[in-house]
């Protein structure tokens, strides 16, 4: 079970290309996987290779879930100054010998990593409304404490809390840890349980290298590799009820997501990917028999909370960086308060690199999402309001402007005709069936938690997604595709135990 990181390619990955799918496995039966995302993606390609019939239903019109890029055929792409694919959730890949790190190596998609040769962007800090570059940074004895215990003294820490209350950290830090140990594990750094995220950070096994794709968005390596499956999903189809409580059969019922009408459908398995958000919710999956105490205690242990990311892009990009535009290009900014993570995406992939993805998550997160309300309504066309676009964005160029003398609204790119400020925001936390950023260990969680969770019940219904991921890879594309495996792998030693008995 699980995949063993490292050189040697995970056996799935070999045993799914087009000329090796064996050895199937006799099954009359059709295993229903609820999602499209990553992980039910690797369910159903792991299925496929085994010779057993899947059907996949997707509450979305769209594959890859928490996966989506702003494309070239996208209107708004003609308005941005960028000239490569902006992601708008997943944009980074952690390990390059990780799961996902080992396909696209597979598929041989360019790829680059933003820290080193021949870029070598660096991380650059807010500390007190002043800015410091990495070597500046380095030099503070605060720094370094906060970077040891980043490193290497979370994954020791056995004395519970928040891993605000585990870091103790100096004031002039907080910024700092919240960037890199709250909102980079989707909420704050207050209300993430210290324990479970070290406990998940020792279980690493990839070379934590971060890295992008050159040439394409993520989703390519997903439609790529797993064409087989994209072929299996319905989508705008959301499972409503699961009822499994007759033997062989797992009777669902179906709601189509355009049309709002119902319809029941039986599979003999089911693989649940849906995110612990849609889970926590009975009025869109509920299960019959109830989830056992296990999964709902498992439950209460896991956040997710509010996600939205922003894409702004500016005129000029020297002055992101130290000292006087003559430093290494930004790769991040950590330590706003508003805004704990500014990524510059166009590292690597662009020589104008003038775009700015700002990721916020957690309470922050949740004050906007409430402000900017409904998402844009797609048939109509109806965009955010725009005072309160405006709010959000004067309170990030305010910042920016602290460190950068008033340059950050002097240089944002706006609109020629009307003088608006060009933006996409994209708030996780509306989108129906996902309904935020990503799975985190609440204070007083642990990872077995994930094991519960990750739990098959009456080897009929079970389980996948980044939240089942219990090898300390939960919130990640790489966590989601082993759960993916993982699952599939159950699912197959079920029928291999009922073919034998
Ligand atoms: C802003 C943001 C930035 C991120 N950055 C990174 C990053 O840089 N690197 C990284 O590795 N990871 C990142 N992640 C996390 C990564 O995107 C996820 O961990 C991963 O994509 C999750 O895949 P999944 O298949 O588990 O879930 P999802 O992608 O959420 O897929 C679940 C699918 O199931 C569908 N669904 C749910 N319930 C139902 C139902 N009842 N019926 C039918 N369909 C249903 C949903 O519509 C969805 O399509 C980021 C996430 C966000 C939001």
């Amino acid at each position: 079970m699980g995949v063993t990181a490292g050189l040697v390619l995970p056996a799935w990955l070999t045993a799914c290309s087009d000329d090796a799918s064996g050895p199937e496995v006799k099954y009359d039966g059709v295993v229903g996987i609820v999602g499209a995302g990553a992980a039910g993606l690797a369910v159903a390609d792991y299925l496929i290779s085994k010779g057993i019939r899947v059907k996949i239903f997707e509450a979305s019109g769209r594959i890859g879930g928490r996966i989506k890029a702003i494309k070239p055929s996208d209107p708004i792409f003609n308005e941005l100054a960028a000239d490569f694919h902006v992601e708008l959730g997943a944009d980074r890949i952690f390990g390059t010998n990780s799961e996902f790190g080992n396909l696209i190596k597979l598929l041989k998609v360019p790829t680059v990593k933003f820290r080193e040769e021949p870029t070598s962007a660096q991380d650059y800090y807010i500390i007190n409304g002043e800015y410091f570059s990495q070597a500046e940074a380095e030099a503070r004895v605060d720094f370094q404490a906060l970077k040891a215990f980043k490193e290497t003294g979370l994954a020791t820490y056995t004395g519970g809390g928040s891993v605000q209350n585990a870091a103790g950290a100096s004031t002039d830090m907080q910024g700092i840890l919240n960037s890199w140990l709250g909102n980079a594990y989707g909420s704050s750094s207050d209300r993430i349980g210290a324990n479970a995220l070290g406990e998940a950070l020792a279980m690493i096994e990839h070379d934590k290298k971060e890295f992008m794709l050159v040439t394409n968005p993520i989703s390519d390596v997903l439609t790529s590799k797993y064409a087989k499956a994209l072929k299996r999903v319905t989508l705008n189809t959301a499972v409503k009820a699961v009822n499994y409580s007759d033997a062989g059969i797992v009777r669902l019922t179906l709601l189509d997501t355009v049309a709002n009408t119902e319809s029941t459908v039986e599979v003999t398995k089911l693989v649940v990917t849906s995110p612990v958000n849609v889970l926590k919710d009975s009025s869109l999956i509920s299960f019959s028999p109830a989830l056992p105490a296990s999964k709902t205690n498992a439950l209460s242990h896991i956040g997710m909370d509010a996600s939205i990311r922003i894409i702004l892009e500016f005129t000029r990009n020297n002055f992101f960086k130290k000292p006087d535009g003559t430093g290494p290009a930004p790769a991040f900014i950590y330590g706003g308060e508003v805004c704990p993570s500014y990524f510059f995406p166009g590292v690597g992939r662009s020589d104008k690199n003038l775009t700015v993805s700002v990721t916020i998550n957690g309470p922050k997160a949740q004050e906007y999402s409430d402000l900017l309300g409904p998402e844009p309504d797609a048939t109509t066309g109806e965009p955010y309001p725009e005072l309160v676009v405006n709010a959000i964005l004067d309170e990030i160029l305010s910042e920016m402007d602290v460190v950068f003398d008033g340059k950050a609204s002097l240089n944002i790119r706006k609109r020629f005709e009307d003088g608006t400020i060009i933006s996409v925001i994209k708030d996780w936390t509306k989108v129906p069936y996902i309904l935020g950023g990503q799975s985190y260990p609440l204070v007083g969680g642990t990872n077995e938690d994930r094991v519960a969770l990750a739990e098959p019940i009456d080897n009929k219904i079970f389980f996948a997604g980044e939240a089942t991921d219990f090898t300390g890879e939960f919130g990640t594309i790489s966590g989601a595709l082993k759960s993916g495996e993982r699952a599939a792998e159950e699912v197959v030693a079920a029928i291999l135990a009922e073919n034998e008995s």
